[in-house]
């Protein structure tokens, strides 16, 4: 077998607050909560430290702050072993992620930005040489719609492409995503800018042919514990979830995606690879925060559920 591919990350380098609370507060009310640590996060960090974790060769392409969070923000990528030559500094604070995990394992978050902010579409243009060097350019919507839309431009192997969230984008750029990976709440967005008449209250295989009839080649619809659906030119299969307590899904998303790209840079068939991407999801769905619950290449994942 050839040796599995580079990784291109592209995306948010971000340091998480959580909070774990009973419920969600309301608009307007105060509860109390436990917790309070910052640990490593942002979406393109998550998906980076997943795959590298996984034994995945991957370089990051993104930003950090000047403040005292952007060692803890870069903290994860350095022990999994990314490539951070692709990461600058930038005056200004590094990416912040205030997350709330309610006792039922459901979290709602809110990011600001911070120096995610600036990888921009010079950024992204001086890092042609990673990025066209890469088997998989794995990108989400953390960072400027700029730096998302120089992509596709670099990408020599394939583009898996998650949009979020989502953000307005060149329907060009949405139409080169292979596979494009999206909840069903960003495949609604996402429907909406590409087949506005399409209506997204349908069954997932019909939102995932809609999809791929608005010019996408190949689409990962993830569904949580209810698995995930992958459409491509061989048609559609649905992939179980792997029957697991979950205690915490913040990054769950994340860890499916790292594991996808390192299935499909070893060469394996989208399918293949989004089984093990479930079973890899699941385990992260099993421990706390998102990085932290990662798991590692002697660690026993779960089975899937069929
Ligand atoms: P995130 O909250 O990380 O943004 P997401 O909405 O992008 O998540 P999900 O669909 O929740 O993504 O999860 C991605 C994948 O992880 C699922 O398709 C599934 O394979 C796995 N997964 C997530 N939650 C669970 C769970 N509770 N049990 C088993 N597998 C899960």
């Amino acid at each position: 077998m050839s040796p599995a591919g580079m990784i291109a990350v592209v995306g948010s380098i971000n340091v998480d607050l959580s909070a774990q609370v009973a419920r969600h507060p309301r608009p307007g009310e105060t509860l109390h909560g436990r917790g309070g640590r910052m640990t490593p996060g942002g979406k393109g960090a998550n998906q980076a430290v997943a795959a590298a974790k996984l034994g995945g060769s991957v370089q990051m392409i993104g930003a950090i702050g000047t403040d005292a969070q952007a060692e803890v923000g870069l903290s994860g990528l350095r022990a999994a072993g990314v490539g951070l030559d692709g990461v600058r500094e930038v005056e200004g604070p590094t990416g912040l992620a205030i997350v709330t995990v309610a006792e039922d394992g459901e979290n709602t978050i809110v990011v600001i930005g911070g120096a995610n902010d600036a990888v921009d579409a010079a950024q992204v243009k001086a890092s042609r040489e990673v990025l066209e060097g890469a088997a998989i350019v794995v990108c989400q919507g953390e960072i400027p719609r700029g730096g998302i839309e120089a992509l596709p431009a670099h990408v020599q192997g394939r583009f898996l492409h998650n949009p979020a969230p989502v953000m307005e984008l060149d329907p060009a750029v949405l139409r080169a995503s292979d596979p494009l990976v999206v909840n069903e709440h960003e495949a609604a967005l996402v429907l909406a800018q590409l087949s506005p008449e399409t209506d997204p209250t349908q069954q997932p295989e019909q939102i995932a042919s809609a999809l791929r009839d608005a010019g996408i080649a190949s689409v990962v619809l993830t569904l949580g514990a209810q698995g995930s659906l992958v459409a491509d030119a061989d048609g559609s299969h649905r992939i179980p979830a792997a029957p697991v307590t979950a205690v915490d899904t913040t990054g769950a998303g994340d860890a499916f995606i790292g594991a996808l790209a390192v299935g499909l840079a070893g060469g394996q068939s989208l399918p293949v690879a989004a089984r093990f991407a479930s079973q890899v999801g699941a385990f992260a769905a099993t421990g706390h925060g998102a990085q932290p619950s990662y798991p590692g290449t002697d660690d026993e994942l779960p089975q899937l559920d069929g």
